[in-house]
């Protein structure tokens, strides 16, 4: 496992502010922000920061936001062998691109809402990678300079009307359907990261969903960020999900899904029933 250079999340100060901090320490699958502390720093995202001397302060006092608000985010479908493999789909033989709105994303603890006319709502854990300037018609050997460095990505997707549209506007597009982060982890080597999925139910049960490596690849990020700047100009904060591993599956109410990546860290989001108008006016009338 590689180390980053530092990891650098985005929270809301106590007046409702979003501020920069440098990410200290490390969680547990099943406290992922216990013993984390977030240093503010002031600066940029995508370019220098320096500690303001603030105090320290728990991660798990604050809201951390979604590390960056992209522009768009690129999708790259059947980009994992074993993925592709257990969709009955053969593998591309160039990268399949598609677009998430950037209205789907939302950060750590984020509630991920069911939305009513999808009876399958799957997780899909993916590396993300974030722009951190901007990318025109790169080379491969080029376009990794452009990197602001990794988050995690939760590709949330409605299988059922992925299958019936055919596009994948509508079944990757539902608010929610992008949670990001927790943080930003700069100076990462994105060749050869293991990448999990997490169920945890209310219940106390715990499953590993999806248990992959980037290694397994078949587009890598450098591949990417060249077809993909080929096609669009990319700016700073857009995001290429770099595809998911094998063992997508079915979210429900009530159960947190983590996606997990080493050298990034844990992102949780509680998933939830979105009521649909009609119930919520019917809640609000008492009846
Ligand atoms: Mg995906």
């Amino acid at each position: 496992m590689n180390t980053p250079h530092e990891r650098v999340a985005r929270y809301q100060d106590p007046s409702g502010r979003p501020r920069l901090a440098r990410v200290h320490g490390q969680g547990t699958s099943l406290q992922p922000l216990e013993g984390v502390r977030l240093e503010p720093v002031a600066g940029d995202l995508f370019g220098e920061r320096s500690p303001t001397g603030e105090p320290w302060v728990e991660a798990r006092a604050v809201r951390l936001l979604a590390p960056v608000l992209p522009s768009k985010i690129i999708g790259i479908g059947s980009n994992y062998r074993d993925h592709a493999a257990e969709l009955g789909r053969p593998l591309p033989t160039v990268p399949k691109v598609f677009l998430k709105p950037p209205s789907a994303v939302i950060g750590p603890g984020d509630p991920i809402p069911l939305p009513p006319g999808s009876e399958r709502v799957d997780h899909e854990a993916e590396l993300a990678v974030v722009l951190g300037r901007t990318l025109s018609r790169a080379r491969p050997d080029e376009a990794m300079a452009a990197i602001a460095g990794y988050t995690c990505l939760n590709d949330v997707t409605a299988r059922d009307l992925q299958k019936i549209d055919g596009v994948f506007a509508r079944a990757k597009g539902f608010d929610g359907f992008c949670p990001i982060g927790p943080w930003l982890s700069v100076g990462l080597d994105p060749s050869r990261l293991g990448l999990r999925c997490r169920l945890l139910h209310p219940d106390g049960r715990v499953v590993l969903a999806q248990d992959g490596n980037t290694d397994q690849l078949a587009f890598g990020v450098a591949e990417l960020l060249a077809f993909v700047s080929n096609i669009m100009t990319l700016w700073p904060g857009d995001l290429i999900a770099t595809g998911t591993p094998a063992g997508v599956g079915p979210l429900v109410a009530g159960v947190r899904v983590q996606v997990e990546i080493d050298g990034i860290g844990i992102l949780e989001n509680p998933v939830i029933d979105r009521a649909d108008r009609a119930d919520q006016r019917r809640a609000a009338q008492g009846g």
